[in-house]
């Protein structure tokens, strides 16, 4: 599946501008600067993905990419970024809730989170958001080559305790890194077996 092209085709930045539901979607989601436009380069092998998403203006609105037609890879715009207003983030709340509680196609949510970091409060209330959706999420932790092993496990054994405390956490957690490309094989087999 990852042999095939990953092109852009919509951008939404409110519910009514969603291309119709149609084949597997599993939507990306993560605190600004992450590792997710890394990520999404290494997962398809394609550059062009992340200046798309990172193009300003476009970074409120969800963005479209589709391995023809069998798969799409949602975008999820970057959430807990400090600066934001108030209401931007109850923008971003509102427009990812209802993205999420209502969308039939959408399969699985991947969230990152830094392996090098705690875990956020804003990344557990898109965890509690995610529940309260019925949307399966699995829990993927980015920049692992930045950690040291002894650090790096006691941080998995941590999100993985965090995955089974949420109904909706996929017990498996990847460990990735954009920059080796370690988990790439195991995240896109994850996602082939979806579409
Ligand atoms: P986004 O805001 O979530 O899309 O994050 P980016 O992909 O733009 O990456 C944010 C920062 O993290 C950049 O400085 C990247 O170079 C760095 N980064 C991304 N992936 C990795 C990785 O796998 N390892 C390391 N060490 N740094 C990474």
């Amino acid at each position: 599946l990852f042999a095939r092209p990953c092109t852009f085709f919509t951008a939404a930045q409110a519910l009514d501008h969603l291309p119709p539901p149609d084949g597997v979607e599993v939507a990306l989601a993560g605190r600004s600067n992450v590792g997710k436009s890394s990520l999404m380069n290494a997962l398809t092998g394609q550059n062009a993905l992340a200046r798309v998403s990172h193009t300003p203006g476009r970074t409120k609105q969800l963005n479209f990419f589709t391995i023809e037609g069998r798969l799409t890879l949602v975008d999820m715009p970057g959430y807990g970024f400090a600066k934001a207003a108030k209401s931007v983030k109850e923008d971003w709340q509102g427009l990812m809730f209802n993205f999420l509680r209502g969308r039939p196609n959408l399969r699985r949510v991947l969230l990152l989170l830094d392996a090098r970091i705690e875990t956020k409060p804003s990344d557990n209330a898109v965890m509690d958001l995610l529940d309260k959706a019925a949307v399966a999420f699995q829990l993927v932790l980015t920049k692992a080559d930045d950690v040291k092993p002894t650090a790096l496990a006691a941080r998995q054994a941590e999100v993985e305790a965090l995955a089974r405390k949420h109904p909706a956490g996929h017990p498996l957690v990847l460990t990735t890194s954009s920059r080796t490309g370690r988990g790439m094989d195991e995240l896109r087999a994850e996602l082939a077996a979806l579409a």
